[in-house]
């Protein structure tokens, strides 16, 4: 195994000058560009002091020099850590202060907050882990990044070379640090090693059918597991080119797709297609693939895209500190409401406790393989508790294999309602409140109960122009499920609070909602 750079460089094309990127005003971006700009930016690194090992923290806009950069972090063997765009000073010194980058990265007008931050650093030595320098007391480089990929680091890149020897990386070598969008206490930096990253890679170019001749839609933030390790990986390994646009538009979305073969989204990309009613089959005959995952699709919203467009979505099923685990198939049934089956070297097992569940039993959902992170940044207690004996690391989802083998997302552990001891799983009477007349969607909740521990909320949101009475969607519900799952208040929103990855935020519900009266 070699340095996840290098296997993704295998796959570049032949023809240096074929374009990996297409940017919104057309300029392409050529793949002997990104090797020459990859090559500078790990030169810059390596002059601003950076050894293989050492962190470098990025919280820039997406652009195609911040994918540069990203490879070039890769060559020059430092640990990439990107940074959601919307984090402020609070969060950030948080991941600052217990990453301790070599190297800061930021857009021009965060340069002062960085600097603050890291003026109040403490060395904090690190436990050894594989491949990570440790040193009594770190000292960090803030440099700049706008989103046209000027500021100071370019000045630096600037000066150097267009050949960099990318250095030898062991497969257990860290190659990146993700934070976890942690919805309860504080964010969990997932450590990622080349070998999960080149596992997965390999494993969706030839699962999903990826060949130099793709061109994917590249609408998602390149922060995030989804945007910037699935999407781009697939489309470097396998050679082929990416419009690369700054984020989702519908318009632009559909203007685009008649010049794509392949679009990844979150849900939401998807829902808001189908919200424009001019959406339709036309704009999507060059597309071969669909795919959706980092939160659940709606299986109305699979079936709506499939009577629009002719195509089915792809939906998988992936987390941070995994990559990507299950998927439907390329060829064969893509079956709505599932995320399909264990992707090749992907071992997936449901338990309930130690007990291994059979077909329609819901349980915790636990995987092992290559693409399997090896733990969280300095949380030696935590990691232990995240693993069991054999190796599988615990996912915090729940779900159940149906009959024919694919698997279903029920959701997560700590989303489970417990009232008066028994169990109450949200997307069970998600399902029944979507499918009710007069509802878009719905997030189920448990609140505090002084009686039962907690009591089962519904947060519904209404179609245009419908009117939901809580009243008779509690009376519906009644004649339809036990009565302790029934939901003690319906509470009618506007639209339910999602993050930047199309995930309902259901702790700031909780919150929201805590009172029952
Ligand atoms: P992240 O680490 O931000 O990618 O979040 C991972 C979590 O997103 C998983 O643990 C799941 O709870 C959820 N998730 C990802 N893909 C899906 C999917 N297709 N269906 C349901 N939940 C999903």
């Amino acid at each position: 195994m070699m340095n996840l750079y290098t296997f993704l460089a295998q796959g570049f094309p032949q023809m240096g000058e074929k374009p990996a990127m297409i940017l919104p005003d057309g300029q392409q971006i050529s793949y002997s560009t990104l090797i020459t700009r990859s090559a500078q930016y790990a030169q810059a690194l390596v002059n601003t002091g950076a050894q293989p090992g050492d962190r470098v923290a990025v919280q820039v806009e997406k652009s195609h020099e911040a994918v540069a950069l990203y490879l070039g972090c890769l060559r020059a063997g430092t640990v990439f850590l990107p940074l959601n765009t919307g984090y402020q000073k609070s969060e950030l010194a948080y991941f600052i202060g217990n990453a301790q980058p070599r190297v800061i990265v930021c857009d021009p007008g965060k340069r002062e907050t960085f600097a603050e931050i890291v003026s109040t650093l403490n060395p904090d030595p690190s436990p050894a882990v594989a491949g990570v320098s440790v040193r009594s007391a770190p000292h960090t480089t803030v440099l700049t990044m706008d989103i046209a990929g000027t500021g100071s680091l370019a000045e630096i890149a600037n000066t150097c070379g267009a050949d960099f020897a990318t250095f030898a990386r062991n497969p257990d070598d860290l190659a990146a640090i993700l934070y976890t969008s942690g919805t309860t206490g504080r964010s969990k930096g997932a450590m990622i090693t080349h070998r999960n990253l080149a596992a997965n890679a390999e494993t969706l170019v030839k699962f999903w059918g990826f060949t130099g001749d793709d061109v994917l839609l590249h609408m998602l933030p390149i922060y995030h597991v989804h945007g910037l390790f699935v999407a781009l990986h697939c489309v470097l390994r396998a050679g082929a080119a990416m419009h690369f646009e700054p984020k989702f538009e519908p318009s632009r979305a559909r203007a685009l797709l008649a010049k794509s073969t392949v679009m990844m989204g979150v849900p939401t990309f998807y829902t808001r297609l189908l919200a424009d009613p001019n959406f339709s089959k036309v704009e999507c005959t060059t597309i071969r693939l669909f795919v959706s995952g980092s939160a659940p699709l709606l299986a109305e919203s699979h079936i709506e895209f499939s009577a629009r467009t002719g195509q089915a979505i792809l939906e998988r099923y992936g987390m941070t500190e995994t990559g990507m685990n299950t998927s439907n198939p390329l060829v064969g049934a893509r079956i709505a409401g599932t995320v399909g089956i264990p992707l090749p070297g992907v071992a997936v097992r449901v338990r309930e406790g130690e007990i291994t569940c059979g077909a329609n039993e819901i349980g915790s959902i636990e995987v092992k393989g290559e693409n399997i992170f090896p733990g969280y940044w300095q949380m030696p207690e935590k990691n232990a508790e995240e693993f069991t004996a054999d190796g599988f690391f615990k996912t915090g989802d729940m779900g159940q294999w149906l009959e024919n083998g694919y698997l279903q997302i029920v959701g997560r552990e700590k989303d489970l309602i417990i009232t008066g001891g028994l169990n109450v799983y949200p997307k069970e009477l998600e399902e029944k409140i979507d499918a009710l007349p007069g509802v878009l969607e719905s997030a189920v909740i448990g609140v505090p109960h002084p009686d039962f521990g907690e009591a089962v909320v519904a947060v519904v949101v209404a179609l245009p122009a419908a009117q939901i009475d809580e009243a008779t969607l509690i009376a519906t519900l009644k004649a339809d499920v036990a009565n302790f799952k029934v939901p003690k208040r319906v509470h009618v929103v506007a639209e339910l609070p999602r993050n930047a990855m199309g995930k309902v935020q259901k702790n700031l519900l909780r919150q929201q909602f805590a009172a029952l009266k």
